[in-house]
């Protein structure tokens, strides 16, 4: 016999992007046969995000066409692994991967320039259930670096390694590297180009030099529900145009970029520097879980009030053990979806464009 708990609740928090949403028929309780006990089944759901540096105006209407296209990609990619079961671990992996290898994002193949001229790749991963994590920063030449998360989360005893220590690893593993050219697109190269020349004329005019603002932002990054009612989230990024120093932003950094526990997950994406400060992912489930916050109040209060009042920007998604999801931002846009039981993708990109949302 087959006994569901309905919750035909949707809840939203509409100011500046967030929404929250319940899912219908979560968590949904069968029996399992042979024990006459009840098993837990959930509705899978996966959430993404591609980074918070889109504004209305940027984008041809081609190009916006394929940013959606490579969106819905990455969601049936991890749909695909949640509904044949798979962990939600496999769905992030899954989905960040096609988002890695299409060039529209600051991930993988599309990765933004550093100083001088190189890409640099940071990522991470977290389980919620196990509260295991795997992140690597600094890569040069690791085709998916999501991946590399992921064999560093499963096959090392570490949780963080960095350039050429975590690409010697990624050899030894069998982790797909490629040569550094692989990663040079024109556009990101042009976007090179402009910020060093405003670089130049902020120094000639001795006026402060402003650092990177919303344009620069484009990290992709991924939360599951799988069927099993696990969390996972995974972030994956090419950090800031003009970066130097070896920098390191918040995308591989677990707590600040990313985070999953028992009840929730986070991926950021925006002005790293503020989100390690505020160790933004892990303040939005620090909220939910020890203050008993709704996730749409504490994602909503941490990206739209904590990050802006520290002086930074940027956005992230955040997904509930319970089907909540929530979507704040705080920049022209954000790529952004989602994909539930039935399999059809939604995705937004602008600030106040229309997105269905789970349990409509
Ligand atoms: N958060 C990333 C960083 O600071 C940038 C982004 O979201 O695109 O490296």
């Amino acid at each position: 016999m087959i006994k569901r708990c309905a919750l035909d609740v949707a809840v939203r928090a509409g100011a500046l992007g967030a929404v929250l949403a319940l899912l219908p028929g979560m968590p949904a309780f069968a029996s399992d046969g042979a024990s006459g006990e009840l098993a837990t089944t959930h509705a899978p759901l996966l959430v993404l995000h591609g980074g918070a540096g889109v504004e209305r105006g940027d984008l041809t209407a081609d190009e916006e066409i394929a940013v959606r296209k490579a969106l819905e990609a990455a969601l049936r990619a991890g749909h695909a692994q949640l509904t044949a079961g798979k962990p939600a671990l496999d769905a992030v992996t899954a989905a960040i991967t096609v988002m890695e290898d299409a060039p529209q994002f600051n991930a993988g193949r599309g990765a933004v320039f550093t100083h001088d001229g190189r890409n640099e790749m940071d990522t991470s991963l977290m389980d919620g259930t196990s509260g295991k994590a795997g992140a690597a920063s600094g890569l040069h030449r690791v085709k998916n670096p999501i991946l590399l998360a992921r064999a560093i989360m499963d096959k090392s005893v570490h949780v963080m390694m960095s350039g050429d220590g975590a690409e010697a690893f990624a050899q030894a593993q069998g982790i797909e590297l490629v040569d550094p050219s692989y990663f040079r697109i024109e556009k990101r190269w042009q976007q090179l180009q402009k910020a060093l020349k405003n670089e130049a004329q902020a120094q000639a005019s001795n006026t402060p030099l402003v650092l990177p603002g919303k344009a620069y932002f484009g990290t992709v990054g991924a939360l599951a529900l799988d069927v099993k009612g696990n969390l996972a989230g995974g972030t994956s990024t090419g950090g800031m145009t003009n970066k130097r120093y070896g920098r390191i932003g918040d995308a591989p950094i677990i707590g600040a970029g990313t985070w999953a526990d028992a009840r929730c997950a986070v991926s950021g994406t925006g002005w790293g520097e503020f989100y390690i400060r505020i160790a933004a992912a892990h303040e939005i489930c620090a909220r939910v879980r020890l203050a008993g916050e709704s996730l749409a109040n504490a994602a909503e209060g941490v990206i739209n009030q904590d990050i802006p009042k520290a002086g930074g920007n940027g956005g992230a998604i955040a997904l509930g053990a319970d089907g909540s999801v929530a979507f704040p931002f705080n920049t022209g846009g954000m790529y952004r979806g989602w994909i539930g039981t039935d399999g059809v993708p939604h995705v937004a990109i602008y600030k106040g464009d229309a997105m269905a949302m789970p349990g409509e």
